[in-house]
C-alpha cells in the first residue's frame, strides 16, 4: 500500500535527482562525490575538484558516475574556479601575489588558468 510521502526534516526542501530530476523521497537518495574540474564552491574550498551527486536509484546514480568519469578533468578549468572565487570575494581586486595566496596557485599556474578561460570564453562566444 502505498502511503502519503512527508518531507524530511523540518522545512527541507525536496531533493531532487542530478539524473533524471525526480522527487527523491525520504530515505531513497543515493548520493556520491564525483571528480569534477568545474566544480568549486565558496567557503568549501576542500570539496574543490569534487561534484556532490544525489539520485533517485542506483541506476541514475551509475549513469550520473559514467557521465562525469567521461567528463575531461581539466586543471586549468579547476584553477580558474579558485581565482574567480577569490576574485568573487575580493571585489576591490587582488595583485598577483594575494591572488597566488588566496587560491595557493603559482603564477604559471594562475597565467596557464587565465588563458584557459580566454580561449573558452572565446569559444563560447563563438556563433
Ligand atoms: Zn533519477
Amino acid at each position: 500500500m502505498m502511503r502519503k510521502h512527508e518531507i524530511p526534516g523540518e522545512r527541507a526542501l525536496p531533493e531532487l535527482c542530478d539524473a533524471c530530476g525526480a522527487v527523491i523521497l525520504s530515505g531513497l537518495p543515493l548520493y556520491a562525490y564525483v571528480p569534477d574540474s568545474s566544480a568549486v564552491q565558496a567557503g568549501k574550498e576542500w570539496l574543490d575538484g569534487l561534484r556532490f551527486i544525489a539520485a533517485c536509484c542506483e541506476e541514475h546514480l551509475n549513469a550520473l558516475r559514467d557521465q562525469y568519469r567521461r567528463r575531461p578533468f581539466i586543471e586549468e578549468e579547476l584553477w580558474a574556479g579558485k581565482i574567480s572565487r577569490a576574485l568573487d570575494q575580493h571585489p576591490d581586486g587582488l595583485t598577483a601575489e594575494e591572488l597566488g595566496r588566496a587560491t595557493g596557485l603559482m603564477l604559471p599556474d594562475i597565467r596557464s588558468a587565465m588563458a584557459w578561460h580566454n580561449r573558452w570564453m572565446h569559444q563560447e562566444t563563438q556563433p
